[in-house]
């Protein structure tokens, strides 16, 4: 560094407006540069700002394209034409509370679900793990992850969540949630859903590498628990034979799970057969399954 850029240096944080216009342009290389060292990136731009006090950028920052995400689907082997239908309900626990609408209706009417818990939620609703433990009959218990960062290994920015970024963390992300699981007392997860549900195709390799098959599902029930009561009965009212359906149970105060709950009913007085993933074949697309 020359004594010169640290006179530049010097007078333009005696400048507050040049200060705000060489961050705000920082801000603009740095996504550009997502891939590379933070390092670099800052000299880069301090390298710039110097050259041209005005500060404007000649031409717009190139950044790169976002990676190419998929939402695998999954689907349950059917009864098959003229029995009642098979569906599988999967419920997402990805942090904060328990539905107890949800989780109560399910065992008071003995109906079988796979959940998939993060540690992150396992710590904060131990009421809710021991009911789960005492009702094991019921409920398959898989991993969701251990702090709710999508399974992307590059930088990404998925519904305004971060994904994981580099393969390390997703390993972290997916190992976490397994030991989370083990360590509260269930049976090692061998499903893995991924927060948001997407992932890059090298991020299923390597959880599928870790002897894992990726949950998707075939119908989003709730919208991310972000539906209306009516609206998520309606959807999973209308569940048909082979669905995995996807909904929340860590929302209580979201008008979904009402709706979720009377769907529930609505689908056993219809006499559909309920399985958990481990009761049966399962087929799922983008390589999320064997
Ligand atoms: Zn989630």
């Amino acid at each position: 560094m020359t004594r010169r850029f640290n006179f530049r240096l010097l007078d333009m944080i005696a400048s507050p407006p040049r200060i705000a216009a060489l961050f705000s342009f920082t801000l603009l290389i740095a996504p550009a540069c997502a891939f590379g060292n933070e390092t670099t990136i800052s000299n880069d731009a301090v390298k710039v700002a110097v050259a041209k006090p005005s500060m404007k950028p000649a031409a717009p920052p190139v950044r790169p394209k976002g990676p190419l995400l998929v939402e695998p689907q999954l689907r349950v082997e059917g009864a098959g034409k003229g029995k009642p239908a098979r569906v599988a309900l999967t419920f997402d626990a990805c942090m904060g509370k328990t539905d107890d609408r949800i989780l109560s209706l399910l065992i008071s009417e003995r109906i079988p679900a796979t959940i998939f818990v993060t540690a992150r939620w396992l710590k904060s609703n131990p009421q809710a793990l021991a009911t789960l433990k005492q009702n094991l009959d019921l409920f398959q218990i898989e991993n969701h992850g251990q702090n709710h960062i999508p399974a992307v290994d590059v930088p990404a920015s998925i519904y305004g969540i971060a994904a994981a970024g580099s393969s390390d963390a997703v390993m972290q992300e997916v190992a976490g949630g397994g030991d989370a699981i083990a360590a509260a007392g269930f049976a090692k997860p061998r499903w893995f859903r991924g927060a948001t549900a997407k992932y890059d195709a090298s991020a299923i390799r390597q959880i599928r590498g870790m002897g894992y098959e990726i949950a998707g599902y075939s119908l989003n029930g709730d919208g991310g628990s972000l539906l209306g009561a009516a609206a998520a009965e309606k959807k999973i009212s209308a569940a048909k034979d082979g669905d995995v359906v996807i909904a929340h149970i860590n929302q209580p105060t979201h008008a979904a799970g009402e709706g979720v709950a009377r769907a529930i009913l609505t689908l056993k007085k219809r006499g559909v057969e309920f399985v958990r993933l481990q009761d049966t074949r399962e087929t799922g697309n983008q390589g999320s399954t064997r």
